[in-house]
């Protein structure tokens, strides 16, 4: 179904995208953070995209290289919780001849990795108000087929970095600012929406 080379596909889009919002995503952490985001996920995903996807055996191999980059090149917290998310991504990731139900169980590990390592639940303004409803979604529509699923991701993620816009931050450097962090769309949100946006058009239907 979603082998090495879409995943491959996939990683390089974000890459893309991610040095093209760069600037946008730091500005965002200007606001409410230390302006080092835009800054700190290109820096990831150039090195990401880097990686050679002929030199692993599979998807799961690679994706789990691809998680460990992130943590040795991206400080912050971003780094490290992208960095769980595409580890444990890799570490659920199903057979080629799977189904988007697996897609959806490893989608999920990632967000429990993130969760688990960041210890934010949804509502406290971090990048888990994007991926949380989408894994949801995800799953709602797994029924239809892998192409419905990533769209449905792919816009329940947009609808929560949306919605991270009047929330006080309770995780994260935002949170330091207390009530005057309300007001400002959270960084992390805007950059896993569009990882979710980018698998929705790189990954096949
Ligand atoms: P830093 O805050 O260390 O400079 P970045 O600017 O790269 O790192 O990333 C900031 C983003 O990380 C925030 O916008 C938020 O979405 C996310 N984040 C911060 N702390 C947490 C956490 N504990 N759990 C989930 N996401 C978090
Ligand atoms: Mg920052
Ligand atoms: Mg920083």
């Amino acid at each position: 179904m979603v082998g090495r080379d879409d995943v491959a596909r996939w990683l390089a889009d974000y890459a893309a995208v991610v040095h093209e919002n760069a600037a946008e995503l730091t500005e965002l952490d200007r606001a409410i953070g230390d302006a080092d985001h835009g800054s700190n996920m290109d820096r990831g995903f150039a090195a990401v995209a880097a990686l050679d996807p002929s030199g692993f055996d599979d998807a799961a191999a690679y994706l789990k290289k691809a998680g460990m980059t992130l943590v040795s090149t991206v400080g912050g917290a971003s780094g490290p919780l992208f960095g769980t998310f595409f580890l444990r991504l890799g570490g659920a990731w199903p057979a080629e001849d799977g189904d988007a139900a697996g897609l959806g169980a490893a989608l999920r590990a990632g967000l429990d990795g993130i969760l688990a390592r960041g210890k934010a639940e949804v509502g406290d303004k971090t990048l888990v108000d994007a991926l949380a409803p989408a894994v949801d979604a995800f799953d709602a529509a797994a029924g239809e087929g892998l192409g419905a699923a990533l769209s449905a991701a792919a816009a329940a993620g947009a609808a929560g970095r949306d919605a991270t816009v009047p929330l006080v931050a309770r995780k994260g450097r935002a949170s330091y600012l207390g009530e005057r962090s309300a007001g400002h769309q959270d960084p992390g949100a805007t950059s896993m929406a569009l990882l979710l946006d980018s698998a929705a058009r790189a990954l096949p239907g």
